[in-house]
């Protein structure tokens, strides 16, 4: 418990068990996948990192996971095997897949949280729908330039994404200041520990959108959907 000497008097002994006995997974491995896997991973929780993309040269300046010598090799490996090195205490396991609507609950049940780390609207409607149907809380979180926006979606509780944003076509790569995923992955990585320890409140109900340019941060309050094609059936 040395490692976590820091962080007990916040979570607490029983706090910091529940992370020890969690498995959340992480999907995208990329500018937000890299620091949320860390934090997770540096605060105890079990790991599983969803990518099927390799390491390029353009992903160094924001995909902190990774180093010049990982260019070419699957993100997932490298993030498992930078993951144990760091905490060698958690369970962590790298899979080598795009998320799909078949792969998904081969992936995703019986995790107690998945992160959507992705950088796609094609691949948060998948989680969305599959964890909306199958009772398992996420976290939504996205980044565009100096914007950020993050979620926390409770199924039967909350708006699920279909609610929030009912239809977005997705436009391809986006330009990316590596702060900005760094700072959205830490809040999702907090989101993350307090909803597994039982702490505080969280972003459920809520969206917190941010601009780091002008350093300006807002709540919007959001609701569900009456016809929502997801959750309102
Ligand atoms: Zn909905």
């Amino acid at each position: 418990m040395l490692r976590y000497a820091r962080q007990l008097p916040l979570i607490g002994e029983e706090g910091q068990a529940r992370l020890r006995s969690s498995l959340v997974a992480v999907v995208g491995a990329g500018g937000i996948g890299s620091p949320l896997s860390l934090y997770l991973a540096s605060a105890g929780v079990n790991l599983r990192i969803i990518d099927g993309d390799s390491v390029s040269f353009n992903n160094l300046h924001r995909q902190i996971l990774y180093g010049e010598e990982d260019i070419g090799l699957p993100k997932a490996l490298v993030a498992e095997r930078e993951l144990r090195r760091r905490n060698s205490e958690i369970y962590v396991e790298g899979i080598t897949e795009r998320l799909t609507e078949e792969n998904a609950p081969r992936l995703l049940r019986g995790v107690d949280l998945v992160m959507d780390a992705s950088d796609n609207f094609s691949t948060r409607y998948i989680i969305n729908d599959f964890c909306v149907r199958n009772d398992i809380p996420f976290v939504y979180s996205a980044i565009n330039g100096f914007y950020f926006a993050i979620s926390f979606i409770i199924p039967g509780k909350t708006a699920c994404l279909r609610c929030i944003f009912p239809k977005v076509e997705d436009s391809g790569p986006v330009p990316v200041i590596g702060m900005t995923p760094a700072l959205v992955a830490s809040i999702a990585a907090a989101e993350a520990v307090k909803y597994i320890a039982g702490l505080g409140t969280s972003l459920a109900g809520k969206l917190l959108i941010g601009d780091l340019k002008d350093v300006e941060f807002t709540h919007i309050s959001v609701s569900k959907s009456k016809n929502c094609p997801v959750c309102s059936r």
